[in-house]
């Protein structure tokens, strides 16, 4: 079950559809194009301020990882994302851009 839900048409708000290109600044509901914005920015930056972290972490430590970094760092931020994104598209999270 997802959470993503938008406030105005209470349909489900894919994560990964185009609307959402220019998250988590600017993006329109897939199903009425309603403009929504975040209420809160507070899980997204603390995981993303963690993932860099990490990922700076392990260039810096381990030289093997290099030549993989930015295929691994897509990835598994993709992974993150998906995780993520259902919890922060919650209506309760959600606010409609009049
Ligand atoms: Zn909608």
């Amino acid at each position: 079950m997802s959470d993503a839900i938008c406030p105005k048409c209470h349909e489900k708000i894919e994560p990964f559809a185009m609307s959402l290109a220019f998250f988590p600044f600017y993006f329109k509901c897939n199903h009425c194009g309603v403009r929504l914005k975040l209420k809160s920015l507070t899980l997204l930056s603390s995981v993303l301020t963690t993932y860099l972290l990490v990922v700076v972490m392990m260039i810096w430590l381990l030289p093997a990882f290099r030549g993989y970094a930015v295929l691994t760092s897509v990835f598994v931020w993709l992974v993150l994302y998906n995780f993520i994104a259902h919890k922060m598209l919650s209506k309760n999270n959600l606010v409609v851009v009049e």
